[in-house]
């Protein structure tokens, strides 16, 4: 107990010269969290190398608002232990999850005490034999940082929240778009909420009501571009303006994992009970309201009608995306099912035929090769369905190869293989393909290509806007948008769309106790 006693002094002491007579100390917040998105409807597993993993201040350099010389950087001694980030995939391995967990938990026990902690996740990771790992990694940072140490979490809104993630939680938000577009803005309110709270000396937001609404829809069907979306997340700010309200998010949640967490909720968090109630069940009954609205974000079709109409379509470029093995969403990314329909097509066997950009294909030997053989030479070999050859086996490609480029952070190596009228980007490891740059540095020019296809659900920014037009292919894979195929054992039911004609359910605010309670 006196030695207790004899270190508090010490502390205090140290913090106490370590600022400027007169001035309050700044407070200790330390900053922690992975993120990755995990279909456990696909066979593949996503291992340690998976994630790319800042440590200490390189952690800043991910946050535009974390800048040496940024406003928020000037208000809090920063402690960055770990933050680890992965494209969507597979379920993560338990020793992947063990590795990164044990040496957040052994950064955390380096500076304690903390005033607070951002906990940045997204909210969808699956981990092999274990449920709910958020709340698994809260529950684990709260035994070393303690009950009352503010915690502020940062969400992807295809994240799920856990009861547990709630109560460990003392402020909670997600992003208000699909496609991100706020990410890095709904990044900054929760470190800032979290900063104002230490700063006015209010501490924990005294309610946190939470709501889980039964509704499992995927993102393809949620975007907040058209509606319903757009409506039911520009509710959102506005409740945040009312007194004693301090923050509130909704959550579509996550269709592709099988967990009771698996579904739609709605938290508002505040000082005033009756405001904060009146915030969550206003969202919640907006949510369940517009639940017969959601569709798909652009017209769906197989793959046949999408190419089909591609073809005959003047005007350049047709874009179609190979939605069921979607990476940035779960799939193994490497299903070849798509391009073998696609190479089958009579109109692609001519290099004269209709232009298509395939993106992509893992294919590591195919790569190796194609060093070997370099730009110009003829290549033959395979690629694709090393993790995921459920719909087609490993794909042959006999070509030419236009281009090599070495040194992507996610693909390593990429190829172009020009197969007929087809060009494929075949990469060294998975690498979705988001930016018109992806494909120019590759030497290909999308907006002159008549057919692009890429391994995408909703068309992120950079390509929506290039679209002359677009469809969406009901293609197979691990993140099958046909959420009724899926098979679904352990989520809660009844649960909107899967069980038809359910009964409106209870939708009233559940307040969640505070950490310290
Ligand atoms: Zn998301």
């Amino acid at each position: 107990m006196e030695k207790v006693k004899f270190v508090a002094i010490i502390v205090s002491t140290i913090l106490f010269f370590s600022c400027k007579p007169g001035e309050k100390p700044l407070p200790r917040v330390a900053i922690a969290g992975l993120a990755i998105e995990s279909s456990t409807f696909s066979p593949a597993q996503s291992d340690i190398t998976a994630f790319r993993a800042r440590r200490g201040n390189e952690i800043f350099s991910y946050y535009s608002f974390m800048k040496e010389d940024s406003p928020d950087r000037q208000r809090a001694q920063y402690f960055p232990t770990m933050r680890g980030h992965a494209i969507p995939g597979g379920i993560v391995t338990r020793d992947a999850y063990e590795t990164l967990m044990q040496e957040t938990l052994d950064s955390l026990k380096k500076h304690l005490p903390y005033d607070g902690l951002f906990f940045d996740i997204h909210g969808a990771m699956s981990v092999v034999g274990l449920d709910d790992p958020e709340g698994d990694m809260i529950e684990r940072i709260r035994e070393v940082v303690g009950p009352e140490t503010l915690i502020s979490t940062s969400m992807d809104l295809h994240g799920n929240v856990s009861e547990r993630l709630a109560h460990q939680s003392d402020m909670i938000t997600c992003y208000r778009m699909a496609p991100h577009e706020d990410a890095m803005e709904s990044k900054q309110r929760a470190l800032e909420n979290l900063l104002d709270r230490l700063e006015n000396g209010k501490g924990k937001p005294k309610y946190k009501a939470w709501i889980p609404v039964p509704i499992l829809l995927p993102g393809e069907k949620t975007s907040t571009r058209i509606e319903p979306g757009k409506s039911l997340y520009a509710k959102v700010d506005p409740l945040t303006k009312q007194e004693g309200v301090i923050d509130a998010a909704i959550w579509i949640g996550y269709a592709w994992a099988d967990e009771p967490r698996n579904r739609g909720v709605v938290m508002a968090y505040g000082d005033d009970q009756a405001a904060v109630q009146n915030a969550a069940e206003e969202l919640a009954k907006s949510f369940w309201d517009v639940r017969n609205e959601f569709e798909f974000v652009a017209p769906v079709a197989t793959l046949e009608e999408c190419l089909d109409k591609a073809i005959a379509f003047d005007g350049q470029p047709f874009m179609i995306s190979d939605m069921g093995d979607n990476p940035t969403a779960g799939g193994a990314g490497d299903v070849t099912w798509t391009l073998t329909e696609i190479l089958k097509r009579k109109e692609f066997k001519n290099e004269n035929g209709p232009s298509l950009i395939y993106a992509s294909i893992p294919g590591p030997e195919l790569v190796a090769k194609a060093n070997e053989v370099g730009v110009g030479g003829k290549i033959s070999g395979f690629a694709g369905a090393i993790v995921d050859n459920r719909y087609a086996p490993p794909i042959q490609l006999t070509g030419i190869v236009k281009a090599i480029k070495k040194g992507d952070p996610d693909a390593n190596t990429e190829v172009v293989v020009q197969v007929g009228s087809v060009q494929v980007i075949v990469t060294e490891k998975r690498k979705p393909y988001h930016y018109e740059k992806d494909f120019t540095d590759l030497g290909l020019n999308p907006r002159k290509t008549d057919i692009v296809v890429v391994k995408i659900g909703y068309l992120v920014p950079e390509l929506y806007d290039m679209r002359a037009d677009w469809l969406m292919a009901l293609t197979p894979g691990g993140v099958d948008q046909d959420l009724e195929r899926l098979g679904y054992k352990r989520i809660h039911r009844p649960m909107f769309p899967l069980d038809k004609d359910m009964e409106t359910p209870d939708l009233s605010a559940r307040f969640i106790p505070l950490a310290n309670e």
